[in-house]
């Protein structure tokens, strides 16, 4: 036993472990391409160091050649998995460049596919043994050279190139360490294996190939660089785990529950807060069927709408919903989420990771507030009609008088000979038409004073300002208040709670009637106007009265008032209702105006899509 025969045998088994290894990781990692194609070039190399001995010990021409080709083959293959290797594990280098080297290496590699390989040599005349040192013998073949075969060197020395640019970009993106050690090393010793190889092959010197101690350094130097990375993955996780724990126990400490939906497997995972708001039992398997099952009935449908709106769009999600408990009570919660950052996955590949809240307590304060302004704009609308009183008190009476004089006159009418019907049937159709002037004017009366929850619904805010006109006509007429109405043509619809907006109006309409109490009869002007655009939908309504303070916003405060009787609650409860209503109420100084100074109150609601078809263009009464 020589030193060769111990070296060579030696490489074969240390490739052919560190490629089992790799393998191994590879086929379990994903993605563990780099460590497949490692595997492929340690196998490579395994290979080539076997036939490498055999040619150390060939003994005819013809199996000198026969171990030429397949050393060849063998060396294009490390080649290319070397080029793959790069490629993938850099994640830089020229497509082109890689390409190239292996196409260029590959291709002479035909002269090898002839009966007799014409690569290295044309003709092979002798194998002749050598001695070394220590007493080993290797072969060396003599014969006639291929000149061509420098084209496959020249592959080599463009993979050369090509790992080396790789590296340049690499070590410029900041990834200094792996493109020293491995970029450098296969750099280097591709070199030196290419030259020795070159050499041995060019006759120019006389020694058996060393290209596989060459390339074991290379594997040595990928292997390294590989395992660190596999360290580093193993540190990575055990840091994820303990800032998982840290994050769960500080969403816990918050009270937020956290999820994670993977679309693929169509599981959730949950923390331990968030099966205890769902009702899930801490190890149970959840999917996504059953924790929307959870959800209220009601909510069921807008919470997958929402869910499916964020994968299509890869938008966050924000979503309040009930859950039912098993004692049929229900549970607010309030849930945010945001989809995981691969950005090119198909939907079916998100996962979508979350954190819900139980929102119960602030849900009740909401719905208790929204009830108590319920009930102040209940008390504030009963104040309002008491103010009207006066004026609905003679839109009755009107009706009344009329009814009970038609009476009258039908009584005198039927008793006469022969009694004039035609005449009574008018006097009973005027009475008919006057009984319902009544009705109107005490359903109306009704409608305000109900109490009842806020409801929205759509809206013509035209028709809505016509309702409360007729509400107030005879206070307005009793005052002297010239009215002007302009209406826009096609406003689009409101959703709004019919009453609410009404009293609004009627609010701000009965404050300009005071505020213009102090002008002369010719001075009393109030001008309506609904005007739409940019989404939203607007009624102004403008006096010519006493004007605004120097501070505009305090005409909002609860209990400002500068009235004698006044509560000063009105226009605090209306910017409530328009807040409700998702809209704007303000107020702004009118400027100055012949009988005043004058004061406009802007209403804004957002529109919904449709336009509503009605309203009349400048209808103007006064
Ligand atoms: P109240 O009518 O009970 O005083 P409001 O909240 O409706 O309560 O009004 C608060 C105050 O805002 C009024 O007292 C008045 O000083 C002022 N104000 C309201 N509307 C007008 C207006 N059109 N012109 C001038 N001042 C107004």
């Amino acid at each position: 036993m020589t030193w060769i025969t111990f070296l060579w045998p030696m490489v074969t088994a240390a490739c052919i472990t560190m490629g089992l290894i790799h393998l191994w990781i590879g086929l379990r990692q994903t993605p563990g391409t780099a460590h497949k194609l490692f595997a492929l070039a340690a196998f490579a190399v395994a290979v080539f160091s076997v036939l490498e001995l055999a040619m150390i010990r060939a003994d005819s021409p013809a199996r000198f050649l026969e171990l030429q080709r397949w050393i060849d083959f063998v060396a294009g293959a490390l080649v290319a998995s070397l080029a793959a290797f790069v490629w993938v594990y850099f994640g830089t280098g020229r497509k082109w460049l890689a390409l190239l080297a292996v196409g260029v290496t590959c291709t002479p590699l035909i002269l090898d596919l002839l009966p007799v390989p014409k690569l290295i040599f044309l003709q092979i005349t002798a194998v002749r043994t050598v001695e070394t040192f220590g007493g080993a013998t290797y072969t060396v073949a003599e014969g006639i050279r291929n000149p061509w075969h420098a084209v496959f060197y020249m592959g080599v020395l463009l993979l050369v190139v090509f790992v080396a640019d790789a590296s340049v970009t690499l070590w410029r993106r900041g990834a200094r360490r792996r493109a020293v050690r491995v970029g450098g090393s296969i750099t280097f010793f591709l070199l030196v294996a290419g030259v020795q190889a070159a050499l041995v092959d060019g006759g120019v010197i006389n020694a058996p190939y060393i290209v596989s101690f060459c390339y074991l350094a290379i594997l040595m130097a990928m292997g390294v660089e590989l395992s660190d990375d596999l360290f580093r993955s193993v540190q990575l996780a055990q840091d994820l785990h303990e800032s998982e724990m840290r994050m769960e126990l500080a969403a816990d400490a918050a009270g937020v529950g956290v999820w994670i939906w993977s679309i693929q497997d169509n599981r959730i995972w949950g923390s331990e807060r968030w099966r205890r708001l769902f009702e899930f039992s801490p190890h149970e398997t959840v999917t996504y069927e059953q924790a929307v099952g959870r959800i209220h009935p009601d909510d069921r449908e807008p919470v997958e709408r929402g869910l499916q709106r964020a994968l299509a769009e890869r938008t966050d999600y924000a979503e309040e919903f009930r859950v039912m408990t098993p004692d049929s009570s229900e549970r607010w919660i309030g849930v945010r989420a945001r989809l995981s950052a691969q950005a090119n996955a198909t939907p079916a590949r998100m996962r979508m990771m979350g954190a819900a809240i139980d929102i119960t307590a602030r849900r009740q304060l909401e719905q208790r507030i929204e009830q108590q302004r319920n009930e102040l704009a209940h008390l504030s609308r009963i104040n309002m009609l008491s103010e009207l009183s006066g004026s609905l008190a003679h839109e009755l009476n009107q009706p009344l008088g009329i009814i009970l004089s038609n009476a009258q006159a039908a009584q005198r009418l039927i008793v006469q000979e022969p009694p004039d019907l035609a005449e009574v049937r008018d006097i009973l159709a005027d009475i008919v038409s006057e009984d319902e002037r009544a009705g109107e004017v005490i359903r109306r009366m009704r409608a305000m004073l109900k109490s009842g929850p806020f409801s929205l619904q759509p809206l013509a805010i035209n028709e809505t300002v016509e309702e409360v006109l007729r509400l107030v006509r005879s206070d307005l007429i009793s005052n002297g208040i010239a009215v002007h109405v302009t209406c826009a043509a096609s406003v689009p619809q409101v959703l709004g709670d019919p009453i609410q907006l009404q009293q609004v109006l009627l609010n701000l309409i009965l404050n300009a009637c005071d505020a213009m109490a102090a002008n002369s009869l010719e001075g009393r002007h109030l001008s309506i106007a609904t005007t739409h655009g940019k989404g939203c939908v607007r009624v102004s309504v403008a006096d010519t009265g006493c004007g605004l303070p120097a501070e505009i916003e305090r005409v909002f405060e609860p209990f400002h008032t500068t009235k004698k009787e006044g509560l000063g609650l009105g226009l605090s409860i209306c910017r409530s209702i328009v807040s409700a209503h998702n809209g704007r109420l303000w107020a702004q100084a009118r400027g100055a105006t012949a009988s005043g100074r004058g004061a406009t109150f802007c209403l804004e609601l957002p529109a919904m899509e449709r336009p509503s078809g009605e309203g009349r263009v400048a209808s103007d009464k006064s």
